[in-house]
């Protein structure tokens, strides 16, 4: 007789989140880095380095937004 223990934690964590319809916002609050640009997170625009806000939708760090 050999017993198999699930130890389904994962399992039951997926389940109450899917209950819940439990979404993680996808909201960023800093550049993703593109080699030798920045993308907004957001819309995605191509940026420089040395951009401090996205000129396509108005976007920039919480960082720098206060
Ligand atoms: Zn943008």
């Amino acid at each position: 007789m050999s017993q198999h223990m699930s130890l389904g934690n994962d399992d039951v964590f997926d389940e109450f989140l899917s209950q819940r319809g439990y979404d993680v916002p996808s909201e960023a609050s800093d550049w993703q880095r593109d080699r030798q640009k920045k993308q907004c997170p957001d819309c995605g625009g191509l940026h420089e380095i040395a951009a401090t806000e996205c000129t396509v939708c108005g976007w920039m760090p919480e960082s720098e937004a206060g």
